[in-house]
């Protein structure tokens, strides 16, 4: 290992190189967005039910809700199809909480307190959307790579102001963790309050990269326990077609469905039925989306790859630095020793590595042990991720001398 002086000086050598590295976003790189472009060939626009062209059909057609249900087991009749953002459909489906309540139950907005749990490290966005709405945001850390159930049912059946838990449960942003079955089945059975909503984010329900998990049905497990009405489940097409303009799906219960499309329709008269037929006639079924995802994670594969190789390289022997192994999605999640995650990402930050900012995965930015920082190694290419390795590691090492 380098000395401090000689770690110092391959810095100045960086800072001097006008290096411009991005690893701060999940984002699809341009080979993989390549992968979607015959989809724009498809100029077809006729629906089984309807012309997807004109008005209609509020939440979506029979195609694309065919095809998720292929791939999530998910029956059509408990889909809502969205436009093309789960994290607009998470908001507005919080606003309708806050404003008119579940059935029966205060609107959340008219509450003394509201409390939303975060299984950390997590999903910054998630965490913006509950603070936007001034809930108080509980973190809970995982326990062996899993939601920490005890904790989680021992909050919830002492105190009706917890609303809800926000949670991906498939390689989780940004640790990659993935639920176990008991958790699932635990949290369909746990006592809780009237209204409480489990806000699954399913977002990477088939990115799988080095090994396919397998995730437990969370609609089996609600049906057990007659604790339907709590799922709320999301997923959508923004990375496995193109981001920003992929086709979301909001699932849960026949009350939870009637609901939602009660609010939605003052919303919307229907959104883009277009991109529903075209993904849909693109991704066929289950089968070829799947042999499709697997050409994302070739392309995945040895970018995370170059992140593991150079964790392990610089840091199997030293306890400055730990990190999670994701079996699938889109991040590698760092731990640093000594409260030093900020001090790395604004070391990175000086020779122009850009990374999420140090505390964006807790909730009000609230890392209170500084440790976390989240990689995100898709959109660079490998040659740049390799750079960003070398400095991202350099910097760890400074940041500790
Ligand atoms: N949910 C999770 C867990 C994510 O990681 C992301 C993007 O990184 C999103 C949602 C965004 O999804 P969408 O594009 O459907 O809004």
């Amino acid at each position: 290992m380098l000395n401090e002086k000689e770690l110092k000086k391959q810095y100045e050598i960086y800072k001097n190189e006008n290096i411009n590295l991005d690893m701060s976003r999940g984002k699809p790189c341009t080979e993989q967005l390549n992968l979607s472009l015959p989809m724009l060939n498809i100029k077809d626009y006729e629906s089984v039910s309807c012309d997807t062209r004109n008005y209609g059909v509020l939440d979506g057609i029979d195609e694309i809700k065919t095809l998720f249900s292929d791939i999530l087991n998910i029956p059509n009749e408990k889909m809502i199809i969205g436009g093309n953002s789960t994290l607009n459909m998470i908001y507005d489906v919080v606003t309708r909480f806050y404003i008119w309540g579940d059935e029966n139950c205060k609107p959340w907005g008219k509450l003394q307190k509201v409390k939303i749990l975060c299984p950390v490290p997590g999903y910054d966005r998630h965490f913006d959307i509950m603070e936007k709405f001034g809930f108080e945001m509980i973190q809970v850390p995982f326990k062996q790579n899993d939601l920490d159930m005890d904790t989680i049912e021992n909050l919830c059946k002492n105190d009706d102001s917890i609303k809800g838990i926000i949670c991906v449960p498939l390689y989780s942003n940004p640790t990659g963790y993935c639920y176990s079955d008991e958790t699932v089945l635990r949290l369909a059975k746990m006592k809780t309050c009237k209204d409480f909503k489990i806000f699954w984010d399913n977002a990477y329900a088939i990115h799988h990269i080095y090994e396919k998990v397998n995730l437990y049905d969370i609609f089996k497990a609600c049906e057990k326990y007659n604790t339907e009405d709590r799922i709320l489940y999301f997923f959508s097409t923004s990375k496995i077609n193109f981001a920003g303009s992929g086709v979301s799906m909001l699932a849960g219960s026949k009350n939870t469905i009637n609901y939602m499309k009660k609010h939605l329709s003052k919303q919307t008269i229907g959104y883009d039925k277009i991109n529903q037929l075209r993904t849909a006639k693109f991704l066929k079924d289950k089968q070829n989306t799947l042999d499709f995802m697997q050409k994302h994670a070739d392309i995945l594969k040895p970018k995370f790859d170059i992140v593991l190789d150079a964790l392990e390289n610089n840091f199997k022997d030293s306890d400055i630095l730990s990190w999670d192994i994701p079996k699938g999605g889109y991040f590698v999640s760092v731990y640093t020793k000594n409260n030093k995650a900020k001090k790395v990402v604004e070391l990175c930050k000086n020779v122009g590595l850009i990374l999420t900012m140090a505390g964006s995965t807790y909730p009000n930015k609230l890392d209170k042990e500084d440790k976390n920082i989240r990689i995100a190694p898709s959109f660079a290419t490998q040659t740049e991720l390799k750079k960003a390795m070398d400095i991202f590691c350099l910097c760890v090492k400074l940041a500790n001398c």
